[in-house]
Formats: structure tokens, sequence, C-alpha cells
């Protein structure tokens, strides 16, 4: 009945980073063609609630785990274009009512206090990197080595 399955999960895939490095910036597991398990290092299409409880662990824990955002789907990113083109053709947004921050104010009370996952912190961390770069860009070009940026 589920279509999805993994798409080798035996067989590393050619040029991928070691795992530690996958670890550091989970980002880099979530591929084109597939997902790494960033446990036990194999390639899926996405990474099913049965593989995940076979570590022990649940899509929140593993989220948590290795840092990625509490939405983040786990799955390949060609596998969520497919998924989102669907969603948009069979009209889904059209049939979701629930608005969560309308429905619950304690939501809106405290307003924009959340804990930042690794994946989102790497991702406005690298924004800000690009943006001083266009920054200097627009600047100078007077070739002046870049000055240190704290982090
Ligand atoms: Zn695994």
């Amino acid at each position: 009945m589920n279509a999805i399955r993994a798409v080798d999960g035996d067989r590393p895939l050619p040029s991928l980073p070691p795992l530690g490095e996958l670890r550091r910036d989970p980002r880099q597991a979530i591929r084109d063609d597939a997902i790494i398990c960033l446990i036990c290092g194999r390639p899926f299409r996405q990474l099913t609630n049965t593989h995940l409880h076979g570590h022990g662990t649940t899509a929140i824990g593993y989220k948590a785990r290795f840092g990625y955002n509490r939405r983040r789907p786990l799955m390949a990113l060609s596998l969520r274009q497919k998924y989102a083109a669907r969603a948009v053709a069979t009209g889904l947004a059209a049939r979701i009512r629930r608005r969560p921050i309308l429905a619950e104010p304690e939501l809106r009370r405290r307003g924009g206090v959340r804990p930042i996952a690794l994946e989102e912190f790497l991702t406005r961390r690298e924004a800000q990197l690009r943006a001083r770069e266009a920054r200097r860009g627009r600047a100078g070009g007077d070739g002046a080595p870049p000055a240190m940026i704290a982090l």
C-alpha cells in the first residue's frame, strides 16, 4: 500500500560526506534523491516511523536530537517537491480550516519565543554572511580583507 520505500538502504551514496560532518550540519543529510539517516548512515527516500522506531526513536525525537526544525519533512527533496505539487494540485491548503495562531490565544501570547534548532541557526547564519558579503560588495570592491565576523 505504501509505495514509498528506501532507495537502497544498504549501499552508501557516492560522494557522501562522512556521518560526523552530516551530523554537524544536518541539512547536508537531506539531498535531492535521498535523506541520510544520521543514526545508521543509510540513504532513504524518507525516514519512516518504522525505521526510526528500529533505532528506538520517533520523528520528533530524531529532529530534536540532530537539530532539525520541528516541521522539517524527513524525506528527499525530490519526494518533498512531488508531495508539494500534489498538495497544490488537489487544493490541500483550501481544505485546512484550523489556524492554531487564531484558535489558541496562548500561542499569540508567547509571541516569537521558541527554541531555535541547529538547522535554523545554520541557515540564519549563512543568510547573515551572504547579506554582509553583498553589502561589502556594494560598498567597496577596494580589495580590503574581510573583517572578522562574530557569530
Ligand atoms: Zn537509520
